[in-house]
């Protein structure tokens, strides 16, 4: 599709928009035969779509009295265009390239009361994911409390996994390849770790979260270097939380469980995505659904807050069997579980092939999540965080849902950018948060980069 746009410099938020529509789409390549152009004038911005031999045409009058009222506008009349030659009606209407809650925030700040009908009227998002925004903002009062001046948090990053799932496009590698590099990797992020606090002179981080890739896939002597670096570099009096992301449920042993027990670790992750036996395998994930019970059953001896991911659109996953998977989980009875919507990426093998996707229906994936939501809210988990990724089938997010009291403060602060988060290790995200002010850096992208370029600077 070629975009032309007049008089306007709205290319970022158009070529979103018409990515929900036609996903797969080059939004530079004239051969497929589509014309988008946007105009915008002093009273009206106007759409036009030229697909092949069919012609939508949309204009929408300027209203003063919205929010970036000129975007508003052309992003409207795009979408109209849009939906008119597709049908489709993405339940987050306009809300593309933003953070749902932080959108959600800011207009409540300019509409107060009015904002769900402003947001259902203008934005077209549904009800359903309103209720989802304004649902998350009322129970966060008490983790916004524990935050203080100056306060911040600490992310680890371990971006080695015991093999690649077919469906990720994180940035990690399979410890059975790249084995020569962790060493040197655990070396150089102790050293990080340890630079960070001295910059920060040792002040008590209010959580940490070390992530991945699969933290818990490294050797144990390596692992416990890790934990034991920030626990001796950091005053940890303020620290209220401490999380392992041990999402390979094959990489969860007594000697990890006894090493994060020892150093103060609280919450852990271990992630099974489905409990179907035919998605696991085609996903590339090594485990069984036993290896999720057994590691489950281990660490609730440990008496850890646990998280429980699942994903809701993998392929070879029924409605059936995803709803069946989350009742056996909810039995467990975990502090947090978290759904994720399936999204495609050309990094990811199952990006790389469309047919594959082709099981997976969009719609099911909305009554995946719709049932899904419904039966946490009767199972008392509240939503308290949420995110969404661009090319999610459907077009959904990912949600975190805890036990009254148990949500993962990490995951709001980091999310809603509310604190400053310190990343150390390899594509660690720093984000500074100064007055209101976001400022961004993030550590080299890859593991060998990472090596090679620190491993320099502290010769
Ligand atoms: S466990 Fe997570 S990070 Fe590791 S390969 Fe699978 S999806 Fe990627």
């Amino acid at each position: 599709m070629i975009i032309n746009l007049i008089n306007n410099d709205f290319r970022f938020d158009i070529s979103n928009i018409v990515l929900l529509f036609f996903p797969r789409i080059d939004t530079n390549d004239a051969t497929d035969g589509k014309t988008l152009t946007v105009s915008l004038n002093e009273s009206y911005a106007n759409a036009t779509l030229l697909d092949n031999n069919k012609v939508f045409n949309h204009k929408v009058e300027m209203d003063s009295s919205l929010y970036e009222f000129e975007r508003y506008a052309c992003d409207r009349a795009v979408f109209e265009v849009c939906f008119a030659d597709t049908g489709l009606r993405p339940p987050w209407g306009l809300l593309v390239g933003v953070r749902p809650i932080n959108f959600y925030t800011k207009l409540k700040s300019i509409y107060g009361n009015k904002t769900n009908e402003i947001l259902e009227k203008y934005y077209l998002v549904s009800p359903d994911k309103i209720k989802l925004c304004s649902d998350i903002l009322s129970i966060r009062q008490p983790y916004l409390n524990k935050l203080k001046q100056n306060s911040f948090s600490l992310y680890v990053s371990i971006p080695f996994c015991p093999s690649r799932c077919k469906y990720c496009s994180f940035v990690s590698f399979s410890t059975e390849k790249e084995t020569k590099y962790i060493d040197k990797y655990v070396d150089i992020l102790c050293e990080e770790i340890q630079k960070t606090s001295v910059h920060l002179r040792g002040q008590s981080p209010l959580t940490i979260y070390i992530g991945g890739g699969t933290p818990s896939c490294i050797p144990d002597y390596l692992f416990e270097n890790v934990v034991k670096c920030i626990t001796n570099s950091y005053d940890l009096s303020e620290c209220f939380e401490f999380t392992v992301e041990a999402g390979r449920p094959e990489t969860v042993t007594e000697n990890k469980l006894q090493i994060m027990k020892r150093y103060g670790v609280n919450r852990i992750c271990i992630n099974p995505q489905s409990l179907s036996e035919i998605v696991l395998n085609f996903a590339g994930r090594k485990h069984s659904i036993d290896d999720f019970f057994n590691a489950y059953a281990l660490a609730s001896d440990y008496e850890f807050d646990i998280n429980v991911d699942l994903i809701a659109g993998l392929p070879f996953e029924t409605k059936e069997s995803f709803i069946d998977g989350l009742l056996k989980i909810i039995r467990l009875s975990p502090s947090n579980i978290t759904i994720h919507s399936l999204y495609i990426k050309r990094a990811a093998d199952y990006g790389a092939d469309a047919s594959i996707y082709s099981n997976t229906n969009p719609e099911v994936v909305s009554e995946m999540l719709h049932s899904a939501y419904k039966i946490l809210e009767l199972s008392d988990y509240f939503p308290y965080y949420l995110y969404r990724q661009k090319n999610t089938i459907g077009n959904h997010e990912n949600i975190g849902f805890a036990k009254k009291d148990k949500a993962c403060a990490y995951n709001i602060y980091m999310m809603d950018e509310l604190q400053t988060i310190y990343g150390c290790g390899a594509n660690a995200m720093t984000k500074l948060v100064e007055d209101g002010h976001i400022t961004r850096s993030c550590g080299t992208k890859y593991a060998y980069n990472y090596i090679n370029k620190n491993g320099e600077k502290n010769k």
